[in-house]
């Protein structure tokens, strides 16, 4: 018997360096995290903090990027670890993504050295959180009509305004939050004490549930002038955060349908039907195979990407190419390995439904799938079509 990705070979694909890290991090979640997941999930709570902590210290907070106390691996490398952290759960990916690739990579790649030497140390340690807005209630696949908005008073900012379904809002201790100025759009660096801010939790999801997700609410929140991005402006900032993120979900995505079928292996060799396991019958092989390919194919693809990136050669729209295919190839897997578990498969004592059902709004953060065939399309034709 081989699990399906030993069938690929991909182990003969990485480093040791990459074999041992992603070792690690597996380690950590099946000791740390994959006893309590049902817990949280059902629960609606992470213990954010904690894990924030733990996954400091064991270097994966910004753990791509260079200086400042972070590890400074290779993108592939991160891409394994976030494909681990989402074998357990697609929010504890989210943590880990919206802390390096989102809020720790705006203010590495944009913030001023003050910025950088004031948040990135903590935030590589986990001793402080952050989070990153630039959805807002009326505007998600299209974020340049953004109406939150940053005027200048003196030598002040004051920003007005709402964000919508931000993870880790709640818990954060810093927000990067994007806004409209005269001079176009604008990243701000917000410590989330700052009078006039506010992060309710959002509740009731039926995604994600062991991540938090919030509200930001900017009433007339007073920002000194270093608050602000120095050098840009326009969409361009907020975009190249987001292809960061887009390619940790690549491999991310990856973890939550290696462990649906991870899991659905040992059920159908266990379960017996009709005086035979159910791994036994040709049509649970057929489903069993076909996964297993798009899961390889999607891993080689992972792999292609990472390594295009560690070459400093990867393009926003192959991104959109890994984010589209994997992310859509394992939502599929995990509703596929649902049949097959039956009715015990709707349970949470099965990891199957948690991750099919967090791996919608995967589908939809980071760049919708529709938005990235939109990139994709422009790619081969020219043609925007997103108006
Ligand atoms: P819409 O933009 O309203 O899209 C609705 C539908 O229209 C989609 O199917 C979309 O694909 C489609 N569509 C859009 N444009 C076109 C077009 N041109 N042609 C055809 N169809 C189109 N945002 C942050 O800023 N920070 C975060 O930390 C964050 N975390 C999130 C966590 C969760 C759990 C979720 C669910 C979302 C999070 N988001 C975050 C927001 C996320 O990025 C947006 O939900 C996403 O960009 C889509 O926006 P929307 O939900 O407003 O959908």
């Amino acid at each position: 018997m081989q699990a399906p990705l030993e069938l690929f070979g991909i182990d003969g694909l990485l480093s040791d360096e990459e074999r041992a890290i992603r070792d690690t991090v597996r380690a950590f979640v099946d000791d740390r995290a994959r006893p309590h997941l049902a817990e949280w999930y059902d629960d609606a709570r992470i213990p954010a903090r904690e894990l924030a902590v733990e996954l400091g210290r064991l270097g994966l907070l910004g753990m791509h990027l260079e200086g400042y106390g972070c590890a400074g691996t290779s993108a592939t490398a991160y891409g394994l670890a976030c494909l681990e952290l989402e074998a357990a759960d697609s929010g504890l990916r989210s943590l880990v993504s919206v802390q390096g690739s989102l809020a720790m990579f705006a203010i590495r790649r944009w913030g001023s050295e003050e910025q950088r030497e004031e948040w990135l140390p903590r935030m590589a340690t986990g001793e402080a959180i952050g989070c990153f807005g630039l959805t807002e209630p009326d505007f998600g696949s299209d974020p340049g009509g953004m109406r939150t908005r940053a005027v200048r008073d003196g030598a002040d900012w004051v920003l007005h305004g709402a964000k919508m379904w931000i993870t880790n809002g709640s818990v954060a201790d810093v927000a990067v939050v994007w806004a409209r100025t005269e001079e176009g759009i604008c990243g701000f660096v917000v410590p989330t004490d700052a009078p006039g801010f506010s992060a309710p939790e959002i509740r009731r999801k039926l995604s994600l549930r062991a991540s938090v997700t919030s509200e930001l609410v900017l009433d007339g929140v007073r920002l000194p002038a270093s608050a602000a991005f120095p050098d840009v402006r326009g969409l361009r900032g907020p975009l190249s955060c987001l292809d960061e993120a887009r390619f940790g979900i690549v491999f991310g995505a990856l973890g939550a349908a290696r462990d649906c079928l991870d899991a659905t292996i040992s059920y159908a060799r266990e379960r017996a039907i009709f005086d035979k396991p159910l791994a036994s019958y040709q049509l649970t092989q057929a489903k069993l195979a076909d996964m297993a390919l798009e899961l390889g194919k999607g891993m080689l693809l992972a792999l292609h990407l990472g390594r295009l990136k560690d070459a400093g050669q990867l393009q926003p729209d192959q991104v959109s190419l890994g984010k589209l295919n994997n992310v859509r190839e394992a939502l599929g897997i995990a509703r596929q390995c649902r049949t097959i578990l039956g009715a015990a498969g709707i349970t949470l004592e099965h990891p199957v439904m948690r991750h099919a059902n967090n791996l919608e709004s995967v589908l939809t953060y980071e760049g919708t799938s529709e938005v990235h065939q939109l990139v994709i399309g422009r790619a081969l034709t020219g043609e925007s079509a997103f108006r």
